[in-house]
């Protein structure tokens, strides 16, 4: 007899199909898996989806405000590489001499 996957559990188990997530339970465990699933598939209904919708299907997990994790993360170096970008131009806006024009080459180029 097949007992529950439940750690620690020496329950007979049964098979509770898709809402076990395919796994054999005891009826407690079971049910206790489904009603977590239940629960994390509404609060996941709840989350506003990521703004890089045009790509991306993702919601956005608690704690972030605009992009799923994914996004975020293309985000975050797109913003980096656009600042080093900006101090780049800055830099060169700056330079008001021969000498200065050298060193952002040296700096920016070499
Ligand atoms: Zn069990
Ligand atoms: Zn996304």
């Amino acid at each position: 007899m097949p007992v529950c996957k439940m750690n620690g559990c020496r329950e007979q188990a049964v098979y509770g199909g898709s809402d076990w997530g395919h796994k054999r339970y005891c009826q407690f465990h079971g049910s206790e898996y489904a009603r977590k699933k239940r629960e994390f598939n509404e609060r996941q209904k709840l989350l506003p989806e990521c703004e890089n919708f045009s790509t991306c299907r993702n919601k956005v997990p608690p704690g972030r405000e605009r992009f799923c994790t994914e996004c975020q993360k293309q985000y975050d170096a797109r913003v980096a590489a656009q600042q080093i970008e900006d101090e780049r131009i800055g830099d060169l806006h700056r330079c008001q001499t021969v000498d200065h024009l050298k060193w952002w080459i040296e700096k920016w180029v070499l």
